[in-house]
């Protein structure tokens, strides 16, 4: 084939011990991201060669796949001055450019031309032929030529990947995923990371609706469009939530059902082994996300507790949820149990022992062992139409 698509990686190559750990894990990634093509991937150490009729289409999934530098679709010729010059010209006489630089890269020593001399005898042929001029510093466009053992390769347009490390490299966590703006793109940030993810999702019927649910089903699709391993968690909340709302002062309540969210949270990473808890936490945003308040919610569990948007603005975390394609279904209006009965003044500053005494006056320990005998898991989201209206 003469054309083909080049991967280079991306940040895994500073990971010099696990660098086949990385790339072996990448190929996988790759491999069932692209499972309705049919192709051919090669790999060695420092990049991947695909083959494939589908380039376009296989381009596009590409971007997508965590753990890649650049993507490029590279044209290979044999290493002969003249056929590499026609290729070059062919290649450029399209496109629309005033000024260009041939870089060479002379992988094969034995190679008698020596780079510059061949970008001089490949930049000669365009100015011979096209309207255009030479410029090293700032050019329109920049063709690069390798001259390897397996052939020369000629490719002019490289372009990004989504960098990050391949999804699952950390193992997995459990993504708090609400139907707001904020926990689809922490999910997107711990996937970046390489951490793969199970989601987790308290609903409260009948005060929280099946359009909220199916809401939280079709985030989770989408962000298991970068890892294909996702699986939905969904706990029955309403007895618990119920039980604080009769138990608890007002100002308290949002405080004692996060803790509880977090105990339920730890408890299913206990049973499934995974190392930490992600969620959609944001500095400020709201009366539990203070510094107080976190640190009050957090005390119930010693599993670490990620929060990849904690330090975002919000316009930069719906920057990202626009480009992941969750925005518009995360601003659809159906109540969240965290929206429902909000109280006029939750507590800003709630104090550990004040939660202690809330939460002694309900058996909050039975109504977790419930919640959680009773999680619904929804896996293969992407596979089967799981909508439920
Ligand atoms: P988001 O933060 O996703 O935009 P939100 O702002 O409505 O939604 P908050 O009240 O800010 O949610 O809650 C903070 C975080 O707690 C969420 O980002 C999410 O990780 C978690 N969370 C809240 N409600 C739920 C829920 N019903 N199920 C699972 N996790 C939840
Ligand atoms: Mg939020």
């Amino acid at each position: 084939m003469d054309k083909l698509i080049l991967i280079k990686y991306g940040e895994l190559t500073t990971k010099k011990g696990n660098r086949n750990a990385f790339i072996k894990l990448l190929v996988n990634n790759i491999k069932s991201m692209l499972k309705d093509y049919e192709f051919i991937i090669k790999y060695d150490r420092s990049r991947m060669y695909i083959e494939t009729k589908d380039i376009d289409e296989v381009v596009n999934k590409l971007k997508m796949v965590f753990g890649i530098h650049s993507i490029v679709v590279v044209y290979k010729v044999n290493t002969n001055t003249d056929e590499i010059c026609n290729k070059v010209l062919d290649i450029v006489s399209n496109m629309s450019f005033q000024t260009f630089k041939v870089d060479t890269k002379r992988a094969l020593k034995s190679f008698e031309i020596h780079s510059m001399d061949f970008n001089r005898i490949v930049a000669t042929k365009l100015l011979k032929n096209i309207n255009c001029k030479v410029d090293v510093h700032n050019p329109d466009l920049l063709i690069k030529i390798e001259i390897r053992m397996e052939g020369t390769f000629i490719y002019v347009n490289e372009q990004l990947g989504l960098g990050g490390y391949p999804v699952g490299i950390q193992g997995k966590g459990l993504l708090m995923l609400s139907g707001g703006i904020d926990s689809p793109v922490a999910g997107y940030l711990a996937l970046k990371r390489g951490v793969d993810l199970e989601c987790l999702y308290f609903e409260s019927p009948p005060h929280t609706s099946i359009q909220a649910k199916n809401k939280v089903m079709d985030l989770t699709k989408k962000i298991n469009n970068y890892s294909g391993n996702i699986v939905l968690n969904i706990v029955p909340f309403t007895k618990l939530q119920e039980a604080i709302y009769k138990n608890v002062d007002d100002s308290y309540v949002i405080t004692i059902m996060r803790r509880m969210m977090y105990r339920i949270a730890a408890k299913i990473c206990e049973k499934y082994n995974y190392k930490v808890i992600i969620n959609g936490e944001s500095i400020g945003q709201v009366a539990s996300q203070t510094l107080t308040s976190m640190y009050t919610i957090n005390s119930v569990t010693n599993i670490p507790i990620i929060r990849p948007v904690c330090c975002m603005d919000k316009l930069e975390i719906i920057d990202i949820a626009k480009k992941i394609d969750t925005y518009e279904t995360s601003i659809l209006p159906y109540e969240d149990c965290c929206t429902i009965f909000l109280p006029k003044h939750p507590v800003i500053n709630p104090n550990i022992e004040k939660c202690l005494e809330y939460e002694k006056r309900f058996d909050y320990e039975s109504l977790i062992d419930e919640c959680i005998s009773n999680v619904e898991r929804i896996s293969n989201l992407n596979k089967n139409n799981n909508s439920l209206l």
